[in-house]
């Protein structure tokens, strides 16, 4: 997609930190973390949000969060726990419309999430 930040990301014309990375998806470290740990994972497709997946994107979505389980495990967080988050439109406060799993780890996180 000409416009999607996440896109320019996949095709290395932004760059990332990039911490994993797959045929499929890529992860890399927050711009603004919010906490120690704070890594995004994204379908290397575009994909605009949970909202706009179906019965297709099954083993994607399935894929994506194995690679979530494995950048915890690789950051260090699987035994403290994390925390794996897809803010999904306006009121989940989604600012970028390119599907990705926030990886929150590395801190005590409170909930309900505000
Ligand atoms: P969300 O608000 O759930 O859509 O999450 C979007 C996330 O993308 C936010 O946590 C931002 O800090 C992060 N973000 C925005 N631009 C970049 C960038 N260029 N590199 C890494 N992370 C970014
Ligand atoms: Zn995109």
């Amino acid at each position: 997609m000409g416009d999607c930040l996440f896109c320019r990301i996949v095709d290395g014309t932004i760059p990332a930190k990039i911490v994993y990375e797959d045929e499929y998806c890529l992860a890399f470290t927050d711009i603004n973390p919010q906490a120690r740990v704070h890594v995004l994972v994204i379908p290397r497709r575009h994909v605009v949000s949970l909202a706009a997946v179906g019965e297709h994107d099954a083993v994607l979505l399935g894929h994506l969060l194995v690679a979530c389980a494995k950048v915890a495990r690789e950051q260090g967080v699987e035994e403290s726990g994390y925390r794996v988050v897809a803010n999904t439109g306006q009121e989940a406060g989604q600012s970028v419309f390119h599907l990705h799993f926030h990886v929150l780890g590395g801190r005590h996180l409170a909930w309900p999430p505000g």
